[in-house]
C-alpha cells in the first residue's frame, strides 16, 4: 500500500536573521519585520517563541521601542508589582505618565499577565491619542462583531477604532474574541500593522511526495497497540488561528480525512513523533502532525476548510480509545 502525504518546503529563502522556530510560521513576515526593526528581541539567539503568550510587560516594552521614547527620565517604578530592575519597568512608567496605561489597580500593573485583545485595543487607542493621531480617517467600514456583548464597556470604542484601522480584526466567524490572550506572533502582526505593514500570511508550498518511512503502516499486517482514552476536539481552517488558515502551530498544512492531521499533547508528540499513525475508534486513521499546548488526554482532529461546525461536531468532546498503528 502506498500513501500520498504532503511534505512541506518553504516558499521563500530564509533570511539570515530568521529564528529557527519561526521559519515556517504563518506570521513569519511580521516576525522578521519587528525583529529587523529592533521592536522585538528573541527569547534566545535561536528562538522567537512565536506561540508563547505576550505579557502586559512585554507589550509595553515593545510599544516604547516602537515610539522611540527616551526612557532615561522614567527609570523608576510606578507600580508596586513592577521592580525598577525589570526590563519593562521604564517603559511601563513612560506609558503610565503619558496616560497610555492605567494599571490593573491603583498600585498594580500585573506585568506578567497575558495581554488580552481588548486591552491591546485600549492601549493602542490611548497611544494614538498620545501621538495626536487618533483622528485618522476611518478607512474601513465598521461591522458589529457577533460577540460584541463580550467586549468590556471600557474597551468598546477602542475595539471598533482598531477595527477601523485594520490593526485588530475579527475572526472568519465575525467574532472579536475580546478576552482572548495574544501570542508573541499575533502581537508582532499588530505592531507591524501599527507601523503600516499589512503583511500577508506566510504560506508554505506543498509538494506531493510518496512516503516510504516505516511509520506508515501496512494496514494488512498492522498491529494496533492501545495508547489510552482521549477526548477529541475538532478544529477547521475557519476556527484555526489565524482564521482561514490551514497552518498548524508548527507551520505545516493540516489535512482532513483518512490519514489526515491530528495534534497531540507535547508529551505524546515527544514520545511518538510526527508522522505516527493513530487509529481512533469511531473516527479512523489519523496522522500526528503537530502538538497543541500540553493538555494531556486531548487530541485535536482537523476537519477541513469549513464552514465551521466544530462546536456541534459529533466527534468533538467524545472520549475515544486511541491505538498506535505499526
Ligand atoms: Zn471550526
Amino acid at each position: 500500500m502506498v500513501l500520498m502525504v504532503f511534505i512541506l518546503a518553504s516558499s521563500a529563502a530564509v533570511s539570515a536573521k530568521s529564528f529557527a522556530d519561526s521559519e515556517n510560521h504563518w506570521a513569519k513576515y511580521s516576525i522578521d519585520f519587528v525583529t529587523d526593526e529592533g521592536y522585538f528581541v528573541g527569547t534566545s539567539d535561536q528562538t522567537f517563541s512565536p506561540n508563547e503568550k505576550m505579557t502586559r510587560g512585554m507589550f509595553i516594552a515593545v510599544l516604547a521601542r516602537v515610539n522611540g521614547a527616551d526612557l532615561s527620565y522614567f527609570n523608576y517604578s510606578a507600580f508596586s508589582d513592577v521592580r525598577a530592575t525589570d526590563y519593562y519597568s521604564s517603559a511601563v512608567t513612560w506609558a503610565y505618565q503619558n496616560d497610555i496605561v492605567a494599571g490593573t489597580s491603583k498600585e498594580t500593573f500585573s506585568p506578567s499577565q497575558p495581554v488580552t485583545r481588548e486591552q491591546i485595543c485600549l492601549i493602542l487607542s490611548n497611544y494614538l491619542h498620545h501621538l495626536n493621531s487618533g483622528d485618522v480617517a476611518d478607512e474601513r467600514e465598521n461591522k458589529t462583531f457577533y460577540d460584541d456583548y463580550k467586549i468590556s464597556k471600557w474597551a468598546r470604542d477602542a475595539v471598533y477604532e482598531m477595527q477601523s484601522y485594520g490593526y485588530l480584526v475579527g475572526d472568519s466567524n465575525g467574532c472579536f474574541r475580546p478576552t482572548d490572550n495574544t501570542t508573541r506572533a499575533e502581537a508582532a502582526v499588530v505592531f507591524s500593522r501599527l507601523s503600516g505593514q499589512f503583511f500577508e500570511t506566510y504560506k508554505v508550498v506543498q509538494t506531493e511526495t510518496t512516503v516510504t518511512t516505516d511509520k506508515v503502516p501496512n494496514l494488512d499486517k498492522a498491529s494496533k497497540t492501545l495508547l489510552g482514552s482521549y477526548r477529541l476536539t475538532c478544529y477547521c481552517a475557519g476556527c484555526n488561528t489565524p482564521s482561514g488558515s490551514r497552518a498548524t502551530a508548527c507551520g505545516a498544512l493540516a489535512t482532513a480525512g483518512e490519514f489526515g492531521t491530528v495534534a497531540v499533547s507535547s508529551d505524546l508528540y515527544a514520545s511518538l513523533g510526527a508522522g505516527t499513525v493513530l487509529y481512533i475508534e469511531g473516527v479512523g486513521y489519523r496522522t500526528i502532525q503537530d502538538k497543541h499546548g500540553n493538555t494531556a488526554n486531548v487530541i485535536d482532529v482537523y476537519t477541513g476548510d469549513g464552514p465551521c461546525t466544530c462546536w456541534t461536531n459529533a466527534m468533538s468532546g467524545k472520549i475515544c480509545n486511541v491505538y498506535v498503528v505499526k
